[in-house]
């Protein structure tokens, strides 16, 4: 019963991946595969057939949403057959979760004070800036921005200052000197950052054979879903951990590795079958995501990548319809489009998360952000700007972390003088140098000046005032009361936000902003008092805890999720979904492809699979869109559809064509929309029988959108940038344009 239950809903290739016996495996297979159901259902098969611990399992997934869905994938198998197992307590997550995890459990071995904190990115810039400006290091020749992506990236390759050798190179010179100096500052401090945090657990376990020995003995099976962007150091420790003796199952697929960028390796998966011995390797072809033409663009997209390990996507479902190009006249125009769309799909009975719109960059999230909220439409982002990187959360994680490690300096340089308490650039300045020249912690430094009495009365006091916020939260948070009770985690936000004054601060902000930061730090309360802490976890408090989760956390927190609302993440976080209908917005050159990637064939072969990505995420619809100007960054370009669409199957794709009114004055109002009341903002051509946005035919240059009008009678200049010509002022009484 068992058996059957398990492999039930499998084809025949799955089952075979799913009841293997213990091997290496190399599942290698397209979007919509199943790939990450065969990975669930090999766990629940290892533990309900197999009869293993459920805690001598490790599975690696991309985000930390992943793992929660894979999580709740096995409640609902187990709970079918009546099996109970604690998923929570699974070794389930991300690379950077169960690193860290391991380092918080050999802090010593690490060579890490206890209570370390994690650096985030926006963190890590700061305290390079901090660095830069001790070494006296000109930020215009040396951005610090270049400094933190070099050693992330020297990082990410398991390069330690020492291993990277010294050239004549000026620009290497620097960079050395900045990392060496950055790290001294992080042992300092006891604050890792992200590549650290990888780095560290490998180290520990190559210095440390006896604890590496416990870890092997302990995960006889280890699976790694979206395997194809692991990178060097994520390699070398898998391998480490799989020895000679565990097994391992990679999952991935060749096509959709798109963080090059960020140091994944491709190659990885070529190299997997030589690394692990006597590898099978597994390929599924039958797609359960998407309908055939879905299918058909992207695999006419792919196709034309060079060097890949190939494979064919096909699917017993129908040809569906057809993916729907629209060419939008201006970024507004493709908003208003797309929330029309999704008001048509919800109104057919379907829910807004069902939705998703994609994009490229994250800045062209505002205009679409705005079209929904101009029509009362509940969205969520993802991957924007995370919950915790809003400027009052971070203040208010900035003195939580201060309660749990008093030495943190990015804590305290950001809270010092948040709420305002009159302590100046000059007193913080003083404080930096004299816990340079001491080697010690900025509140190290601030208790020494206070004994010494180092600054003025005014100065002195004001830090005196500080440090006595911090430590009598401090002291009230590991206080026990009568009852025996100590404080709840949402009780020491609330503590936080009250006792440091942080809330009516961030309250009298003018205007919305106020309401809005105020809103969010209530948010804060409501995030702690849903934090579900790992109890049995003795070595770690729940704030500490709460501050790892926080750091961990990429971009994923938002606290309404389970609300039914239309879903808007960049391509990037994309990845591993699906969605009934989706739309792909920017589809043109210069943005998707981006301009720095359209002449680098390394870097066009990624734009061209996060656009597969993209397309593989549709179930149902799918819809592309282009703005033919789109206003981005503060200026215009006048764009051309991508070449991506271009390679798209002409069969399995439609333009959509909107009936225009020839002479009506322009308003955006199509047939099929409800009358617009916003007027465009340039000179309407009125009289000329066009208007703007319309879309015209030239005899030579094809077809394409007026994008201006220029003077009036005879020699009236029109505008008009046409799709493969470009862009073209012309005479009107000569241009012969057509209407269509
Ligand atoms: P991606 O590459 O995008 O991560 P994937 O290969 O991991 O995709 P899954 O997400 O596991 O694919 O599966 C895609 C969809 O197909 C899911 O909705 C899944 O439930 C469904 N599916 C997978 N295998 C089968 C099957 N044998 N029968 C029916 N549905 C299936
Ligand atoms: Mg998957």
């Amino acid at each position: 019963m068992e058996l059957s239950h398990l492999l039930q809903g499998l084809n025949e290739a799955q089952r075979e991946a799913v009841s293997a016996p213990a091997c290496n495996q190399l599942i290698l297979a397209g979007a919509g595969s199943g790939k990450t159901r065969v990975l669930v259902h090999r766990i629940a098969w290892l533990i309900q057939v197999e009869q293993l611990s459920p805690y001598s399992i490790m599975a690696v997934t991309f985000t930390n949403k992943a793992a929660r869905e894979m999580r709740s994938r096995l409640d609902e198998l187990f709970s079918e057959n009546h099996t109970h197992v604690n998923t929570r307590n699974m070794w389930v997550g991300t690379f950077h979760g169960i690193a860290h995890r391991i380092l918080k459990a050999h802090w010593q071995d690490a060579g890490l004070p206890q209570n370390f904190q994690i650096l985030d990115s926006d963190d890590q810039l700061r305290m390079i800036k901090r660095v830069c400006q001790n070494l006296n290091i000109d930020e215009d020749k040396w951005p610090p921005k270049q400094a933190q992506w070099y050693i992330s990236a020297q990082k990410d390759e398991g390069l330690r200052p020492q291993h990277i050798q010294e050239t004549g190179d000026p620009f290497v010179r620097t960079m050395l000197q900045i990392y060496r100096a950055y790290e001294a500052d992080c042992e300092r401090t006891g604050t890792v950052d992200f590549a650290e945090i990888l780095l560290r657990a490998h180290e520990l376990w190559l210095n440390k054979p006896h604890i590496l020995e416990h870890y092997r003995n302990r995960f006889p099976f280890v699976l790694v879903d979206e395997f194809q962007d692991t990178n060097s150091v994520q390699y070398a420790w898998l391998r480490m951990l799989a020895g000679t003796q565990s097994c391992v199952t990679a999952v991935g697929d060749d096509d959709q590795s798109i963080y090059g960028w960020r140091g994944a390796k491709i190659e990885n998966i070529q190299r997997f079958t030589q690394d692990f011995s006597h590898t099978q390797t597994i390929r599924l072809e039958q797609n359960y995501r998407s309908t055939g033409n879905i299918l058909l663009a992207a695999n006419g997209v792919i196709a034309n990548n060079s060097g890949r390990l190939g494979k064919n996507l096909w699917t017993e479902d129908d040809k569906g319809e057809p993916i729907s190009l629209y060419a939008a006249y201006n970024e507004q125009d493709e908003a208003r489009f797309i929330v029309e769309r999704i008001q048509d799909w919800v109104r057919k009975g379907n829910p807004n998360n069902s939705c998703a719109i994609l994009y490229r960059s994250n800045a062209q999230s505002r205009v679409l952000e705005e079209a929904l909220l101009r029509e009362g439409m509940a969205y969520r982002i993802y991957g924007g700007q995370r919950f915790y990187d809003r400027l009052e959360i971070k203040n208010a994680v900035a003195y939580m972390r201060l309660i749990a490690n008093r030495h943190d300096d990015t804590g305290f340089e950001r809270v010092i003088n948040t709420p305002t308490r009159g302590i100046g650039g000059k007193t913080v300045d003083d404080i930096r140098a004299f816990a340079r020249e001491q080697g010690c912690s900025l509140w190290h430094a601030a208790e020494q000046m206070l004994e010494k009495r180092v600054f003025t009365a005014r100065a002195g006091n004001a830090v005196q005032g500080f440090l006595n916020v911090v430590d009598k939260l401090a002291h009230d948070a590991s206080e026990i009361d009568i009852h025996g009770d100590v404080l709840s985690l949402d009780q020491i936000a609330q503590r936080v936000l009250d006792d440091t004054g942080l809330l009516v601060f961030h309250q009298s902000e003018k205007g919305e902003k106020g309401q809005a930061r105020g809103e969010n730090l209530q948010e804060l309360i409501t995030a702690c008092r849903a934090f579900d802490a790992d109890e049995e976890n003795e070595e770690l408090s729940v704030l500490q805890q709460f501050l790892d989760t926080a750091a961990l956390d990429a971009g994923e927190t938002q606290a309404d999720e389970f609300e039914d609302a239309v879903q808007l993440m960049t391509l990037h976080s994309a990845k591993g979904l699906e969605f009934p209908l989706v739309f792909l917005a920017g589809v043109e050159e210069g943005l998707f492809p981006h301009k720095m990637s359209a002449d680098d064939p390394d870097r066009l072969e990624e734009e061209r699979r996060l656009c597969y990505v993209g397309i593989t995420r549709a179930m149902q619809k799918l819809y592309i869109s282009y703005a033919e100007t789109r206003r981005l960054y503060g200026s215009e370009t006048f764009n051309q559809v991508s070449r991506f669409v271009k390679e798209i199957p002409s069969e399995s794709i439609q333009e959509v064509r909107l009936k225009a009114a020839v002479t009506r004055p322009v308003s955006f109002n199509r047939a099929y929309t409800q009358p617009s009341t916003r007027q465009p903002m340039y000179d309407t051509g009125e009289g000329t029988g066009f208007r703007l946005g319309q879309r015209v035919k030239h005899a030579i240059f094809g077809e394409g959108v007026i994008l201006h009008f220029e003077g009036s009678g005879d020699n009236a200049v029109i505008q008009v940038n046409f799709s493969s010509a470009g862009s073209k002022r012309l005479v009107m009484q000569y241009a012969k344009l057509e209407a269509l």
